[in-house]
This record gives structure tokens, sequence and C-alpha cells, in this order.
């Protein structure tokens, strides 16, 4: 199979991408590739919305004012000329999607709506009630088919063909027949999403959030960047860490604990509940240490989200799906009673490094959305920036993409990875299993939360990387494929997802030891403040081949605003 442009994953990232490719091209073929039916992507869980400077609300903002919010937020790791870039694109591309037909939320005036956010400055995030991923990325799926995108749904991609400097295209499992294929290429964009799911069962993300293309990276020899910041979302419900957006609190949810105190008081005088999510998921976290949280029966251990105040008319108009998701999940009604929540695993900030034009040290092989670190959220990502970050960056990546491909023919050769990728496959296959996959991966899970979690340190961290080294070992010898059918073989692929997150864990638990400071989303007891004088740089790992690390250290872009210590 040949494509044009071939992009890997259709998540918000990945759409936006073929939608400016396809617009841009004059008959060049533009294809997307999804494990899953693209409207399932991760991007449809997201709630609170999407961040932009339209002063809809508040007619004192400005991008110039989200450019900042944006660094200071990022505990200025975040390289600031991409920041900038991002922001003052943002007020054009969210007009554009709401010309393309994204039903946003209204204020009596018509324009679109903005509602507070944390870690903002003004009223700055655009939103759809509650279902802002939703509506995007089924707006994008859309327009997308309209502009003749071709799709390649329930592929399983694995690895990236390379001649050394150029790309040469994919190797994929057609899920549907379980067929190892080779694409060739021109020019390919990975668009394959976050890897939260390295904290099984304390995570916000959906199954698919896997990491596959970061890892195909790393094995293809591209850096990886700021793996070690990974971020907590302060509210996930108590038993299945499903995401209560910070929208919650945006409309005016307090945060309480066993005393009925509003204990961000003491974190974030100013801000409240809304400081930016670092802070406020260590401060419940210290809550609970201290003992004034809460404790199931199971002996899980929480803090109250209150949104009884707000009333039932603002709740079901504004919060309609986490009323349905506190009901479902919590058997609560949080009109009337308060959600029990504790923070989640929930965004990679870290990822495949690339310039601003989506570009990696491939020829041809570019990286947009979560699975990108260009690096906009530096060491904490604000909410409602997200969203923005993968269609500002989906959109460069995929003009990028095709401009490239239409100046070259196919690379040639490459098909040899096919070999070596179905030999690994057929590996598995036979190896007979002495674990379980589900066993393991909640082993993993375990590992990341209770070594890498919200808070750590050296000692935790030490144990909880021989704990990996132990779990990824036992893994290459005991974990086989059980289900030995060729269509739709959901156990080989979740077995070859999971080696994926064992291969990021590893690089996050290998970062996370080098950096000996705090700062953003990275917080450690032993090292409790941040050290701009030794550690002001971008963590970047490439892999050898004998699977030991290379680690240097990036130059972080600090052109416009000088570090300053984080207040709110
Ligand atoms: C519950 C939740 C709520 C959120 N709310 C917000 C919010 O309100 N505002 C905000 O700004 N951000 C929010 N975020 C973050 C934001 O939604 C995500 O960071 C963003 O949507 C990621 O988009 P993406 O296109 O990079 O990846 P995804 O949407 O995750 O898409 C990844 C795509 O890659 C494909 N893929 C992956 N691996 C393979 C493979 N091996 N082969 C083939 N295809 C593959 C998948 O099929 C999928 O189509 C939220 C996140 C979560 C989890």
């Amino acid at each position: 199979m040949k494509v044009d442009v071939l992009i890997i994953g259709a998540g918000g990232a990945g759409l936006y991408a073929a939608l400016s490719a396809a617009k841009e091209t004059k008959g060049l073929n533009v294809a997307v590739m999804s494990k899953i039916y693209p409207t399932r992507s991760h991007t449809g869980a997201a709630q609170g919305g999407i961040n932009a400077a339209l002063a809809n609300v508040d007619p004192s903002d400005n991008e110039s004012a989200h450019t900042f919010d944006t660094i200071k937020g990022s505990d200025y790791l975040a390289d600031q000329k991409a920041v900038k870039y991002m922001c003052y694109e943002a007020p054009r591309i969210v007009r554009e999607m709401e010309h393309m037909g994204v039903p946003f939320s209204r204020i009596n005036n018509g324009k679109i709506a903005q509602r507070p956010f944390g870690g903002a400055s003004k009223d700055r995030t655009c939103y759809s009630a509650d279902k802002m991923g939703h509506v995007m990325l089924h707006t994008l799926y859309e327009q997308c088919l309209k502009n003749e995108v071709n799709f390649l749904n329930e592929w399983f991609f694995l690895n990236i063909a390379h001649d050394g400097e150029r790309v040469q295209g994919v190797s994929a499992i057609n899920i549907a027949t379980g067929e190892t294929q080779f694409i060739k290429a021109k020019s390919v964009i990975l668009a394959t999403g976050g890897h939260s799911r390295m904290y099984w069962g304390y995570t916000s993300n959906a199954l698919g959030c896997t990491g596959d293309g970061t890892a195909a990276a790393l094995r293809a020899g591209v850096p990886l960047k700021d793996m070690e910041f990974l971020q907590f979302h302060p509210t996930g419900l108590r038993k299945s860490a499903i995401l209560v957006t910070e929208a919650a609190r945006g409309e005016g949810g307090h945060l309480k604990n066993n005393l009925g105190e509003r204990f961000m008081s003491k974190y974030a005088p100013s801000k409240m509940e809304l400081g930016p999510r670092d802070l406020v998921s260590r401060s419940i976290m210290q809550e609970i240490r201290e003992g004034r949280g809460f404790k199931d029966e199971e002996g899980r251990e929480f803090v109250h989200l209150d949104l009884t105040h707000l009333g039932a008319k603002k709740i079901k108009e504004r919060l309609p799906q986490i009323r349905e998701l506190a009901i479902d999940f919590e058997g609560i009604d949080p009109i009337e009673t308060p959600i029990p929540i504790k923070p989640t695993a929930h965004y990679a900030m870290g990822g495949i490094d690339t310039n601003l034009k989506c570009e990696t040290n491939i020829e041809g092989l570019y990286a947009a959305g979560e699975s990108q670190c260009v690096s906009v959220h530096g060491s904490n990502r604000l909410g409602g920036n997200s969203l923005l970050d993968i269609v500002v960056f989906g959109h460069v990546a995929g003009l990028e993409a095709v401009r490239y491909a239409e100046g070259v023919d196919f690379a040639k050769g490459g098909e040899e990875i096919l070999q070596k990728d179905k030999k690994m496959i057929e590996e598995l296959m036979n190896r007979e299993s002495k674990e379980t996959l589900g066993d393991l991966r909640d082993e993993l899970g375990e590992i990341m939360f209770r070594h890498f979690g919200v808070f750590k340190n050296e000692k935790e961290m030490k144990e909880g990387y021989a704990k990996l080294k132990n779990l990824i070992e036992r893994a290459n010898k005991n974990l086989g494929v059980e289900d030995k059918s060729k269509v739709f073989n959901l156990d080989l692929q979740s077995t070859l997802e999971f080696f994926n997150l064992l291969e990021l864990a590893d690089v996050l638990a290998y970062t996370s030891l080098e950096r000996k400071e705090s700062r953003g989303s990275f917080y450690r007891d032993d090292y409790e403040t941040r050290d701009d004088e030794n550690f002001l740089y971008h963590s970047m790992v490439t892999k050898n081949s004998d699977g030991s690390f290379n680690y240097e250290k990036g130059k972080v872009d600090i052109s416009m605003y000088e570090p300053a210590e984080r207040v709110y």
C-alpha cells in the first residue's frame, strides 16, 4: 500500500492535521490510520473546554496575557516562542472551528461563552457545556470526510521505517484480518496521543492512551523530551479515577476536607480552587497525608468536591456529563451530595521531540498532539491548553507534511521492517504465558502510582525503578498471547500496547531520578524547590541498541520572560 501523507492517529491532532493537509494539497493522497474508530479517540472525552483570548466575557483579555499565564503555569520550562505562537493562533483557530460547525455554548449576545479555568488570569476557556472534546472530534471527522481524507480504521500501527535520514513508511496490523503490512509513505505524522495508561487503575485516560507512537519514535532513534513530567489532575472520581472536569471548579465548586474547610485557602489564597493543577493535586494529597481526608470501607482516601451550592439548574445546564458520571460511577447526585475525588494521572507533558514546524530528527517524520513535545506546556499544562495545542500544531504538522511530500518521490526500501515485526509477533504468539496481562498491568499501575506519583523522592523512586525493571524482565519472559486467532485479536493488541507502556515507564523512571529539583507537576520531598541554575533544561533521551539510555540537556527558550517564583 502507498500513501503520500500518512497520519497515525484520529484524535483532534490527527484529524486537524489531515484536514489541513487535504485542503492544502493539489492532489496528493492523505490518509489517517487509527486503532479505534476515529470518533472514539480520547479527545472525545475532553470535557472542560479550549483556551483562546477572544475577550468575549472579559474584555481585558488578550493573547499576551494567555502567553504569560501559560509560561508561568509551565513553571518556566515551556519554550516561550512556541507558547507565543500557540496563544496568538488560538482566536483564529477557535473561530475557524466555529465556522466548521463546532457547537460552542454562547453568551446572551450570541458570542462564544468563556469560563474561568485553573491557572488562568481571565475567563478564557471556550466550551460546549462539559463536552468540548466530543463536539470538536465529531465536527473534525465530518470535515475530513467532506474533504476526501481516506481512513484506515482499526489498523494498529507498529513501527517507523527509515533509512537513517528519511522516513520510508510504517508497519501496521490490519486488526480485522490480523495481517501485518508495510505502508509506504512520503511523509508520516505521529498523532497517537498520551501515555498516562502506565498508571493503570489510577488514570483518567482511555484504554488506548498507551503511547504507541511515542514508543515507536524512541525505537526509531527520535529523542523523547521531558518524559518525567506527567500531570495529575486534582479531581478524579474516587473509585474509577474517571475525570471530573476543572470546569466543575470553574463554575464555582469547592474542595473540602473532613472538617468541612475549603483547604485551598492555605495553599493558593488568591486563586483558591482555581490554582494550577500541580498545586491543587499536591494540596489534596497533603490534606489526606495529614489526616484531614476521608476514607471509605475499602481503604480509599479522598476529599470532597462540593457542587451542592451551585443549584440544580446550573449543574444540569453547565455540567450535565459530570452529574451523569457521578451518578453512574459513585452512586451520588452532585446536586445533593459532594463528590468524592482524588488526583488522577491525566496528561503527558513529555513526548516526541520536535521543532516549531513539528519536524523530528528524521526527514519526513512529524509529530503533533499529546504525543508531541514542542514544548508549550513545560512542566505543567494549564487546563484548556491541550485541545488548543493539538489543533494548532496539528494544523502546522499537516501543512508541513504535505508541502514536504509534494517535493519528493517515495523513498526506496523500508519493507525489511516487516520481517522484524512479523518475527516479533510470532514469538509473542508462540510464547507460553506464565503470567497474565491483567495482573502485570495492575502491577505496573501500582508501581507508577506508589513510586512516581504526586509526591516523589530518591528512595521511593529507586525502589520503584527496581520493581519496574523486574516487571519488564518478567514480561519479556512470561507474557505471551493466549488468543491464537488472527481476526480482531485484541489480546495481541493489548499485549503490544503493554510493552509500549513498559518502554515509556522505563524512560519516565530514568529521567525522574536524574531531575533533582521540584518543578511544576514534578514534585520531590527531598528537593522541594525549583533549581534553575542546575535544572532549567529539557531532558532528552534516546535509546541505545543494548537498551541503555543517552541523556542530554536541551536548551529552554526563555527569550521573553525571566523565570520568576510562581505564586497564586
Ligand atoms: C478525560 C479527559 C478530559 C480532558 N479534558 C480536556 C479539556 O477540557 N481541555 C483540554 O484542553 N484538554 C483536555 N484533555 C486533554 C486532551 O483531551 C488530550 O490531551 C488531547 O485530546 C489529545 O489529543 P490527540 O489527538 O493528541 O490524541 P488522542 O485524542 O488520544 O488520539 C490518539 C489517536 O491515535 C490513535 N492511535 C494511538 N495508537 C495507535 C496505534 N498503535 N495504531 C493506530 N492508531 C493509534 C488512536 O486510535 C487515536 O485516534 C482531557 C483529557 C482527558 C483524558
